[in-house]
């Protein structure tokens, strides 16, 4: 109890550092239980891991905010952002941090029987001598002092944190409404896109003087939607098959496709970007070259190169800006993406159109290429995957679209019929092809992904990065993984991967069983200790393939 921790702490003071090693286990506070489960070697190693636990009827969370898995998801974060700004300047105790998405997070757990705060605390030192008595006020008071100012009912806001886990309800709920409406998104009216900076997610502010429109719909696209919170909201449907966004260079168009990419999860109140709510398996696509790509079915796009080398199982280490968009379309197709989302601006050129000029000089014959505008509309047919596409430099899509929709002034307005007028259409034509075969298995050999005890576990470095052992996989393309969190996440995941992989598990079937480990038995799992997981963000599968499609060691059978 606490008083060990006190006689322990007083043992070891002033000693060499190595004497922390002994507060592993739990103790017991008035109120409170703190587990240490991990304990730095050193000052400077990274953090020790302490979760502070108290008992759910203590904690006094209304059965209704956190009796099914999305309230628990929401009242956990609110829970973990009041622990934050607690300890915002806090030295040596971290809550970690978030961002403007609200996600399923580890950082806070509501368990049947409690509520968990995991932190990670740094273990104070004299040089590299331990200071028990700092140590001592750090674990017995400031700790339980933070948390029961975050974890507590009777110390929060409790209508703020029923509007956060209302307004993530009813995002959650638009989310899974959107296949009936026949949408792939929706921007509610009001809505603010724009960003503070490139490097800020924070919204540029809606006060009258700093120039952010907000969102408004036009007629044609108009859709309103009546909510389970009571709620009534107008906005813009972007309707499945294929959209183009045209309009003059700075109108918006990339801010409003930056925007659907994020809309795959809930945002917090006064983001600005709460009603923005795109499918969650719809997947950003963009050129990357140099990527290494293992056995992609790329021959929808590229064919008949003049090296011999078959695109039906693609492979390279050095991929170029056209192939490497291809790869990504292919993998994000076969995982199961029922959206694609595309921007000029990270698009190669060639892969997206080919001029008449273009097909006149150089014969299809000799160009391995066929570009995206020739392959949306069967993309939709055969797989029926519909297509978001910012396209300001060319009119080649206009055959195409079902609707294209022109930004002025950061304002949408339907410009689909006189687009089609330009182009002479009436609507757009179908060609009868066969292009997309099914989905192709493809198999890792065994080893290719040492389990762990092989290998030392994976690890992630900041957002877009991972290690493995040696090879470091980029993901720095992935547009839609937003959180570090998410990123440890992948790297855990690629860890329980390791553990799966025989020699006849699919790659597709792989991510599957670790994504429904964590719908079944939780985020925790992924970790795979008892105790603090660390700072995990649950990322989509999408992401977590898309790490095992870039890991330059991934060898298929055959
Ligand atoms: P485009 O892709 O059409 O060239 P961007 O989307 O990159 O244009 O936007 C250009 C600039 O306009 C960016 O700095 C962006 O932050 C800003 N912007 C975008 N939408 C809005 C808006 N609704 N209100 C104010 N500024 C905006
Ligand atoms: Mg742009």
């Amino acid at each position: 109890d606490v008083n060990d921790l006190e006689g322990l702490l007083r043992a070891i003071d002033g000693r060499g550092y190595g004497g922390y090693k002994r507060l592993s286990g739990e103790f017991a506070l008035p109120g409170w239980r703190i587990g240490v489960d991990h304990v730095q070697a050193d000052p400077y190693a990274p953090p020790s891991l302490v979760r502070v636990m108290v008992d759910a009827e203590t904690a006094g969370l209304p059965d209704d905010l956190v009796d099914d898995r999305a309230g628990r998801i929401a009242t956990a974060d609110f829970l973990t952002r009041r622990l934050i700004e607690t300890l915002h300047d806090h030295r040596e105790i971290s809550a970690g941090r978030v961002g403007q998405e609200v996600l399923e997070r580890t950082h806070v757990a509501i368990l049947p029987d409690r509520v968990e705060a995991r932190l990670e605390v740094q273990l104070p030192a004299a040089g590299r001598r331990v200071k028990g008595r700092q140590a001592f006020r750090i674990l017995s008071q400031e700790l339980p002092d933070a948390a029961g100012r975050a974890l507590l009912h009777r110390s929060l806001d409790a209508g703020a944190l029923r509007s956060h886990v209302r307004l993530f309800r009813d995002q959650a709920w638009l989310r899974s409404r959107l296949p009936e409406l026949g949408l792939v998104a929706f921007v509610g009216d009001g809505s603010v896109l724009p960003r503070r900076s490139g490097d800020s997610d924070l919204p540029l502010s809606d006060l009258p003087g700093s120039g952010a429109v907000p969102f408004t719909a036009p007629e044609s696209l108009r859709v309103e939607v009546s909510l389970p919170g009571g709620r009534r909201l107008a906005g813009m449907g972007v309707p499945e098959g294929v959209t183009v966004i045209v309009g003059g260079g700075y109108h918006g168009k990339s801010t409003l496709l930056r925007a659907l990419e994020r809309g795959v999860y809930p945002h917090v109140g006064g983001d600005g970007r709460e009603w923005v709510v795109t499918r969650r398996d719809a997947v950003a696509v963009r050129a990357e070259d140099g990527r290494s790509v293992t056995g992609t079915d790329i021959s929808a796009f590229i064919s008949q190169l003049p090296s011999g080398t078959r695109t039906e199982r693609f492979s390279t280490t050095n991929a170029s800006g056209s192939t490497s968009q291809a790869a990504g379309l292919a993998e994000a197709v076969d995982a199961g993406a029922s959206a694609l989302l595309i921007d000029e601006d990270t698009s190669a050129t060639n892969f997206m159109i080919r001029d008449e000029r273009m097909r006149r000089l150089i014969p299809a014959d000799r160009e391995p290429i066929t570009p995206f505008v020739d392959r949306v509309r069967p993309l939709r047919r055969e797989r029926g995957v519909s297509t978001v596409l910012v396209a300001g430099g060319s009119g080649a899509f206009f055959d195409v679209a079902d609707h294209v929709i022109a930004m002025e002034r950061y304002r949408p307005r339907d410009v689909t019929a006189r687009a089609r007028g330009i182009a002479g259409i009436e609507s757009p034509a179908e060609t009868a092809t066969s292009v997309f075969g099914p989905a192709a298995e493809r198999i890792p050999v065994d080893g290719c992904l040492p389990p762990v005890g092989r290998r030392r576990p994976v690890r992630a470095r900041g957002l877009g990065v991972i290690q493995v052992d040696h090879e470091t996989i980029d993901l720095s393309a992935l547009s839609q993984l937003v959180d570090p969190a998410q990123t440890s996440a992948v790297a855990r995941a690629l860890d329980r991967i390791s553990e799966l992989l025989d020699g006849h598990l699919g790659i597709d079937d792989a991510v599957a069983r670790i994504d429904a480990m964590i719908e079944a038995e939780g985020l925790d799992r992924l970790s795979g200790f008892r105790g603090h997981p660390g700072f995990l963000a649950r990322p989509r599968i999408f992401e977590i393939r898309a790490a095992l499609d870039r890991y330059r060691g991934l060898r298929l059978r055959r």
